[in-house]
């Protein structure tokens, strides 16, 4: 995975913080029986403005993804300036509908660990785990704004909560 190597230089020692924490967060969700993701917002200070994981399991709601969820938290509470200033860290690269979310939140940097491409040998075959095979650098690619992306990042670290996740 020389891709990874290449982002994992690029993080930053605060990056790498917020990235492990957004994995922490993606074991947790799958141990209260939801799909392993987390995600952690921070300013462009370092400070934490939300973090959040993904509720599918325990909620029923479909777009409880952790990036949408952290969007929620984050949104009413800080303004626009705040967030475009904001790195999103997502245990997981952004799915379609949450690299959508991040555009329309003003988010403009996004720091994922195991890529969408890797996330599918997990997902198998079944047809209901699998998911739309567009990248997230694809949908932020059609934005008028510039963004920047790095992963995947710590992919062996983001991989392991999905080691057997995927089987029912
Ligand atoms: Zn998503």
């Amino acid at each position: 995975m020389s891709n990874a190597t290449h982002d994992d230089e690029t993080l930053g020692e605060l990056d790498a913080l917020y990235l492990r924490r957004a994995i922490a967060l993606s074991a947790e969700a799958r141990r209260r029986g939801n799909r392993p993701f987390g995600a952690v917002i921070a300013d462009a200070h370092g400070r934490v403005l939300a973090e959040a994981s993904n509720r599918n399991g325990e909620s029923g709601d479909c777009t409880a993804h952790a990036e949408v969820n952290a969007l929620r938290l984050a949104g009413p509470l800080h303004g626009r300036e705040v967030l475009a200033g904001a790195t999103m860290y997502a245990s997981g690269e952004p799915c379609v509908m949450c690299a959508g979310a991040i555009f329309w939140s003003g988010i403009r940097r996004v720091v994922f660990g195991i890529d969408a491409v890797s996330l599918r040998r997990f997902r198998g075959a079944v047809g209901r785990q699998q998911d739309l095979e567009l990248s997230c650098r694809q949908v932020f690619e059609a934005s008028p704004q510039r963004f920047v992306v790095h992963g995947p990042c710590l992919l062996e670290e983001a991989a392991a909560p999905h080691e057997g996740a995927w089987e029912t």
